[in-house]
């Protein structure tokens, strides 16, 4: 498939984790905004300084800046085949500019409830060397990383309710905006990690 794939969900839903077997499968490099974010308020830059309160409080950073940092990130030789998108789109206007820049092939939505969701947020943790993502029960690190592994300021109870909230007013309207496109796969994000890759890598096999 040469256009890009859309990884949509709920923050926790399990985007992050479920992207290695999409990326293993299609070959498409994983464009993580929050991922982008985040390097970028930890180097201090213009961007991440104009991010970073939206990030902590919860908030969706403004349309325009994501739209930009996508389309640069665009630009680069290894997007020509298309690639696969964490978190991006995340706006009915995000994604008008998006179908603009590119050609969307797939919307792969990973359904979990919020009481599960806050969950997920509380005890998620990062390993900073790999990037690779753990939970506290839900996937427990192997002991000797445990000293260090990272907590994202933004995964604490109070603000995942408003990143849930943030959710629902602006981001879920736009499943039934990629389910009208007829594109849109949806997938019971609810089991364990290995059930809920089972029917991931069912849905890529199906496009
Ligand atoms: P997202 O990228 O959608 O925000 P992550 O992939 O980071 O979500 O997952 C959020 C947290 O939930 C992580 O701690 C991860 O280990 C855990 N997790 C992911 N999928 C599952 C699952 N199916 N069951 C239980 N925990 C999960
Ligand atoms: P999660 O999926 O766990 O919510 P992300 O890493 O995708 O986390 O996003 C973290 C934060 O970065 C969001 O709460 C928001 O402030 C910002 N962000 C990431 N992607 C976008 C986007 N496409 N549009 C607006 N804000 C974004």
């Amino acid at each position: 498939m040469r256009g890009s794939i859309v990884l949509f969900g709920p923050p926790g839903a399990g985007k992050g984790t479920q992207a290695e077997i999409i990326v293993e499968m299609t070959g498409k490099p994983q464009i993580s905004t929050g991922d982008m974010l985040r390097s970028a308020v930890s180097q201090g830059s213009a961007l991440g300084l104009e991010a970073k309160e939206y990030m902590e409080s919860g908030q969706l950073v403004p349309d325009q800046v994501i739209i930009g940092l996508i389309q640069d990130r665009l630009e680069d030789p290894d997007a020509s085949n298309g690639v696969l998108f964490d978190g991006f789109p995340r706006t009915i206007h995000q994604a008008e500019a998006l179908s603009e820049i590119a050609e969307v092939s797939a919307v792969i939505a990973i359904e979990v409830p919020d009481e599960e969701i806050v969950n997920r947020i509380v005890g998620r943790r990062m390993d900073p060397e790999t990037g690779e993502i753990y939970h506290v029960s839900f996937k427990p690190p192997p002991p000797e990383l445990i000293s260090r592994l990272v907590q994202r300021k933004d995964d604490n109870e109070d603000t995942v309710r408003m990143r849930l909230a943030a959710y629902h007013d602006q981001t879920k309207p736009l499943g039934d905006w990629y389910s009208n496109m007829g594109i849109l796969s949806t997938i019971d994000g609810t089991g364990s990690i290995e059930e809920v890759s089972k029917s991931v890598a069912k849905a890529v096999r199906s496009l």
